[in-house]
């Protein structure tokens, strides 16, 4: 208790295998360093005090995941509304649950090198994100859009704008992942540095379209992937998220229309200098959506069909 007033502790590079208990009462706390320790699981009461946390570092520990009855705090933190730093690298986590998206001023986050197979959409709510660091898992893609019931009225769909809601992202390193893509309207930020080196990125090689009762001109790019279970699941989450983004009054790109019964799943390809206005001769896929096979074969446009094989 005499340490009330603590602002700043750092515990890393010890052996501890808990969060000690007697931190949930250092209520001033605003920088908290637990790295390096062999921690398995951050229990809620503990940390839940800290209302005035601005940095947690939880690097280099063995955290795995959430218990289920801990689901709505973040990690088992009843975070701090305040939280701008939130590091995690080298750990075990599997997932990162929604809730994260209510850490509203959270401006860095740092997953390297843990187990991650996919991202919440909620990501999108933290509109103060300037950094995003998640490179060494599993991810096959980064979520599409957010969206959410209005309980209050369930006929409406409400959604939110996709990664293009991070208009504050400067840093994104995906490297090391299962990529094939990005998502929509990822050339639209304005970022200064991306990694990305080690994905599985869908590569443009034009080859013949299987034609069936349509007749068109496909430009069709090969996309090289082994899917496992996992991959093909992840995959149908994602679809499955476009077509709730489809249904919510976004438009095709190219003609700018509604979508109505059908859509095309295509990739352009972005050069990150020339388009993107970044010091990099990276060019990356894009998804984008197209409305119809008219729109689709038109000429002049940037957009590749996706075909898998
Ligand atoms: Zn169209």
């Amino acid at each position: 208790y005499c340490l009330a007033l603590l602002a700043e502790l750092n515990l890393g590079n010890n052996a501890l295998k808990e969060v000690p208990t007697v931190l949930g009462h250092l209520e001033s706390l605003r920088k908290l360093y637990l790295f390096s320790n062999r921690i398995t699981v951050v229990p809620p009461d503990v940390i839940g005090g800290l209302q005035n946390l601005v940095v947690l570092n939880l690097n280099h520990n063995q955290i795995q995941r959430l218990p289920p009855e801990i689901k709505r705090y973040i990690y088992g933190i009843v975070v701090s509304k305040i939280l701008q730093h939130l590091s995690m690298m080298d750990n075990k986590l599997e997932e990162v649950p929604a809730e994260l998206g209510h850490l509203t001023k959270l401006s860095e986050i740092n997953l390297t090198s843990n187990k991650l197979s996919w991202l919440p959409q909620q990501l999108y709510q933290c509109k103060d994100l300037t950094k995003v660091h998640v490179a060494r898992n599993k991810l096959t893609s980064l979520p599409e859009l957010t969206f959410k019931h209005t309980l209050q009225n369930l006929t409406t769909f409400h959604v939110t704008q996709g990664i293009r809601a991070l208009t504050k992202l400067q840093v994104v390193d995906v490297a090391g992942n299962k990529l094939s893509m990005f998502p929509v309207e990822f050339h639209l930020l304005s970022l200064k540095e991306l990694y990305c080196e080690g994905n599985r990125f869908v590569h443009c090689e034009p080859m013949p379209s299987e034609q069936d009762a349509e007749v068109f001109s496909l430009k069709v790019i090969v996309m090289e992937v082994q899917q496992t279970q996992q991959d093909l699941l992840n995959h149908l989450l994602c679809k499955l998220s476009i077509i709730v983004y489809l249904s919510s009054g976004s438009c095709c790109a190219l003609c700018l229309g509604p979508f109505l019964t059908t859509w095309l799943e295509c990739v352009h390809f972005i050069s990150l200098r020339k388009d993107m206005k970044m010091k990099s001769s990276l060019t990356i896929p894009v998804r984008a959506l197209l409305c119809s096979y008219k729109c689709f074969n038109t000429d002049g446009h940037p957009y590749y069909g996706v075909a898998t094989r």
